[in-house]
């Protein structure tokens, strides 16, 4: 019977653990063995009993939990020849060749590169002695499909990751909150959300709350944004609005790369425009809570469709990774999404921010 592991890597979203749960018991369902990997990589190297047999009711209750229930970890260990080689001979020792990941683009990276150095690991396991040829027969081909679990929805080649729908609704409930007191004081607020790399949260919680103002690492203001914000907020004031909400995202000021950090927001409608300004940074709140109804179907539908693409895998099939397009659950290259993932951060950090947003939506070959 084939063994395929599941596993969450990098950081937690919201639906990571439907996500294991729907890939545990596709695999039952389709007479294989389930396993899985706790603590990310970490636990692939220290293996033992952080690699566990899964049976159907171990994953009970799972669809609506938040964060991952297997735990996720960042593995130094990993990243070097000698932890990928202890992995694999992990892996060896339970019988496992196919891995299905949920994780952000490192993750993803890191799972990409274990498969094409895995048939060299396998030969080292030999020449060292820990594994006799007979028990590596079996061993040739490691099996890798992605699963992208982010809250920032910053993969491209995806229209959603598992956890931005859940973080964006986290981010709302608690924007409304704000708004009650904001109204109540006719405050102005200036709201910081994660995202280092990509705004779509900062975007779609400006979209979706109606804020006054949003900054994004993809679009930074312009020279006279001190006018153009304080004009806009001004006119809203002026339309008998009793409350001022602007989103800043983390990496609109994190990376250094627009400097516009929420303090600066603050002072600017503090002096200029004299309204009674607070900052509010969300903060970890965005990661937690349960899975929303989109995350829950999302992480189903591509965990179940996970388990199929391993089973229908050839030596010659580059790693998938499972993605979502126009309500369309599809396979893909991982490793050309991960690498068009690297191109926009990097167009960013080069302030290319035209071709970022190119980049962002553009499609490419399965
Ligand atoms: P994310 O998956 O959320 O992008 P990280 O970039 O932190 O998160 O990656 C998570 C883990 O994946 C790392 O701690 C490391 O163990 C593994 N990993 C990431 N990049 C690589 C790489 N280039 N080679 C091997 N392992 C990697």
């Amino acid at each position: 019977k084939k063994k395929i592991a599941v596993m969450t890597s990098g950081g937690d979203s919201q639906g990571m653990s439907g996500a294991v749960r729907a890939v545990v018991r596709q695999t039952i369902a389709s007479g294989c063995i389930a396993y899985a990997v706790y603590e990310g990589y970490e636990g692939l190297v220290q293996g033992g009993d952080l690699i566990k047999r899964m049976q159907w009711e171990d994953v009970r209750g799972w669809l609506s939990e938040g964060g991952t229930l297997i735990g996720t970890a960042r593995c130094m260990a990993f990243m070097e020849r000698p932890g990928r080689l202890t992995a694999a001979n992990n892996m060896v020792e339970k019988g496992i060749d196919a891995l299905i990941i949920c994780g952000g683009d490192g993750s993803l990276t890191g799972a990409d590169k274990f498969r094409a150095e895995w048939p060299s690991l396998i030969d080292e396991l030999v020449t060292t002695g820990k594994r006799t040829k007979e028990e590596v027969k079996q061993f040739k081909h490691l099996n890798i499909v992605g699963l992208v679990g982010s809250i920032d929805n910053d993969l491209s080649g995806t229209d959603a990751t598992i956890g931005c729908y859940s973080s964006l609704q986290r981010i709302c409930q608690a924007i409304d909150y704000i708004d009650a007191t904001a109204l109540s004081h006719q405050r102005a607020f200036v709201i910081e959300v994660m995202g280092r790399h990509c705004g779509w949260l900062a975007l779609m919680a400006g979209v979706s709350c109606g804020a006054d103002f949003v900054f994004l690492p993809e679009n930074p203001p312009s020279e006279n944004w001190e006018e153009e914000m304080c004009s806009i907020i001004s006119k809203h004031r002026k339309l008998g609005k009793r409350k001022t909400i602007v989103i800043v995202a983390e990496g609109a000021h994190d990376r250094q790369l627009t400097h516009i950090s929420p303090d600066m927001v603050k002072d600017l409608l503090s002096n200029r425009l004299h309204l009674d300004t607070r900052v509010t940074t969300l903060g970890h709140v965005q990661r937690g809570g349960t899975a929303c109804a989109y995350d829950r179907m999302l992480a189903t539908l591509q965990g179940v469709e996970a388990v199929k693409a391993v089973l229908e895998a050839t030596p010659e099939t580059p790693s998938p990774v499972i993605c979502i397009v126009e309500n369309k659950i599809v396979r893909k290259n991982l490793m050309e999404a991960v690498k068009m993932t690297k191109e926009v951060a990097a167009q960013i950090a080069a302030k290319d921010f035209a071709a970022a947003m190119a980049g962002r939506d553009a499609e490419f070959a399965e």
